[in-house]
């Protein structure tokens, strides 16, 4: 049977897909490289049996929403949970772009904010960042003035590239934006500061987090937004009835009692990216600076260690600079070790990604990536 056509405006694109291929050290994904403490899973083996499993589950996730409300001090109204924080992104399109509204973001960030706003049927619109990606108040300015966008992205640190957005220009973006603002905070734990205090029910910004990474949760896809009330009322009318099982909802409940766990491994894993940033400084690289739990790089074409400056305009950032990124990359999954080839994002030809993992697979990644760039000589 002919198969039947997909909406037009879908016609031309893939799935967003990271590969998930079984090698012995993953670093590709941003997750955590730690396990949770072993009272998480005891404690919450034991809430299993507690689950009703004939009846649905506690639609509005009240529970789950005042532990989280308390964690950050605000109140179970002003948060929305989901299915990992790429729900919340699609609810907040869902709710606020769509046909005929206009989605802003600001390139090289997360690819799936341009993604989901399109699948949603929004028009994208992308401004730029510097060379050195940082963002100027007068691109931030451009694109509101010339787009009138519904919702505006913030990515803080931002994927892929490690920084946090600085904060005045997060609170003249809130300022200035015709529509919502979603500063997306999955790394926010790795971060000097947080757009949390501008959150207000007068305000039209929400900040977006995650369970997939610092809380070594990833397997469980939990994410919430915090924001004003009239936006989760909004989210409530898109989200799907019982979208949140009873099982993840108690998982996400059991986490938040082992704060100090979650922020222990954040300081582990700080030490090893700090560890890794001196050991590639040393390597023919360019390092960008991180806030986060990954690091972008780009392999020299010149050879010559170079860290975090602008990237390269023509030259090597074209074809042969993805050309060399490409080389390493599968230099270091021959050797055993995923990283993201970040070279089809934007302004990005070149660049690889690699997560901070155990300090064993960051020896790992570090022995390969010296013998994939001492290879390439
Ligand atoms: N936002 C950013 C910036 C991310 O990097 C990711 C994960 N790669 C997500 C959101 C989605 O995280 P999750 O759906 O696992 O919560």
């Amino acid at each position: 049977m002919n198969r039947y056509p997909k909406r037009d405006d879908l016609r031309a694109m893939s799935g967003y897909h990271s590969p998930q291929v079984s090698v012995p050290v993953r670093l590709n994904t941003n997750e955590s490289p730690i396990e949770p403490p072993t009272e998480f899973v005891r404690d919450l083996a034991a809430a299993v049996g507690d689950i009703r499993w004939n009846r649905y589950p506690d639609r509005a996730a009240r529970e789950l929403r005042s532990a989280i409300a308390a964690l950050h001090q605000v109140r179970p109204e002003n948060v929305f949970v989901a299915n990992g924080s790429n729900e919340v992104l699609q609810s907040v399109l869902l709710a606020y772009g769509g046909a005929g509204r206009t989605v802003a973001t600001f390139e090289p960030t997360y690819q799936l904010h341009s993604h989901i706003a399109r699948i949603a049927g929004s028009t994208v619109v992308n401004g730029n960042r510097n060379g050195d990606f940082t963002l100027s108040e007068d691109e931030v300015r451009r694109v509101l003035t010339d787009h009138q966008p519904s919702v505006t992205f913030l990515c803080s640190p931002n994927n892929p590239t490690g920084l946090a957005e600085d904060p005045a220009l997060i609170a003249s973006t809130v300022a200035t934006a015709p529509g919502v603002v979603v500063v997306d905070e999955a790394y926010a734990q790795f971060s000097p500061h947080s757009a949390l205090p501008l959150v207000n029910d007068e305000s039209r910004v929400a900040v977006s987090r995650t369970f997939s990474k610092t809380w070594s949760m990833a397997a469980a896809r939990l994410g919430y937004l915090i924001g004003p009330t009239w936006m989760i009322e909004d989210l409530d009318v898109v989200a799907l009835p019982y979208h949140l099982d009873a099982l993840k909802q108690v998982a996400g409940i059991t986490a938040l009692r082992y704060v100090s766990h979650m922020e222990r491994g954040v300081a582990d894993v700080v030490a090893e990216r700090e560890r890794l940033l001196s050991e590639m400084r040393t390597m023919p690289l360019t390092v960008w600076p991180s806030q986060a739990n990954f690091i972008l790089f780009r392999p020299d074409s010149t050879g010559g260690a170079r860290s975090g400056g602008a990237r390269s305009g023509g030259g090597p950032a074209g074809g042969a600079a993805g050309e060399i990124g490409r080389r390493v990359w599968q230099h270091l999954l021959d050797n055993g070790v995923l990283v993201r080839d970040c070279s089809s994002w934007e302004g990005l030809a070149g660049c690889l990604r690699v997560t901070v993992g155990s300090a064993g697979e960051n020896d790992a990644f570090l022995v390969a990536l010296r013998s994939a760039v001492s290879a390439r000589d």
